[in-house]
């Protein structure tokens, strides 16, 4: 809905991992026992991944990426890119759920992601605490920070995220 809004990209490193595990091509390989158990695709990988996508023409107009990043290093490793690429970040968006109701939404999804069981929803909040919650300290100081609270119907979350969204260009 964001990317429309702003008739901009979206980039999802996980819809990018999955993609590659149903083609069964060799990035899929390399990543589907770190998928299949809520443990985080080594940094690296993620890192190359999102670097090659970007470097596509579409997204010379602006992008929004989902996902990404999900640790310090990650985080160091785009600012780098970023540089390089002579670009900034207009905004970095944090959406706070409360670990329970994440857990709900995930169980009562349906959509035969094989880490959405509840021992891997598990395991995703634990890796979450340790490793990416530290991104949200790395960006706090930042201008373009912006914490949104992710708990109600879509639209009101989608609202609440556009009034804390630079106008439309
Ligand atoms: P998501 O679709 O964002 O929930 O991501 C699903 C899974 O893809 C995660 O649990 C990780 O295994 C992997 N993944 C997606 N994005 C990243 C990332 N930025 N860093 C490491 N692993 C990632």
């Amino acid at each position: 809905m964001i990317a429309e809004h702003y008739n901009i990209i979206h980039l999802s490193t996980g819809s990018i991992f999955r993609k590659a595990m149903e083609e069964e091509n060799e990035l899929g390989q390399l990543i589907e026992s770190f998928m299949n158990d809520g443990q985080l695709v080594p940094d690296q990988t993620v890192v190359d991944v999102v670097e090659e996508t970007i470097s596509s023409e579409e997204f010379d107009n602006g992008y929004i990426i989902d996902g990404f990043p999900r640790t310090v290093e990650q985080a160091v490793a785009f600012d780098d890119l970023l540089e390089r690429r002579g670009e900034t970040i207009d905004a970095f968006i944090s959406l706070y759920v409360p670990d329970k109701e994440l857990e709900n939404r995930i169980l009562s999804r349906n959509e035969g992601r094989s880490d959405d069981t509840r021992e891997k929803v598990n395991v995703r909040l634990k890796v979450y605490q340790k490793e990416t919650a530290p991104v949200l300290e790395y960006y706090q100081q930042a201008k373009m920070f912006r914490s949104v609270d992710g708990t109600g119907t879509v639209d009101e979350i989608f609202q609440r995220i556009l009034s804390a969204l630079p106008k439309k260009r």
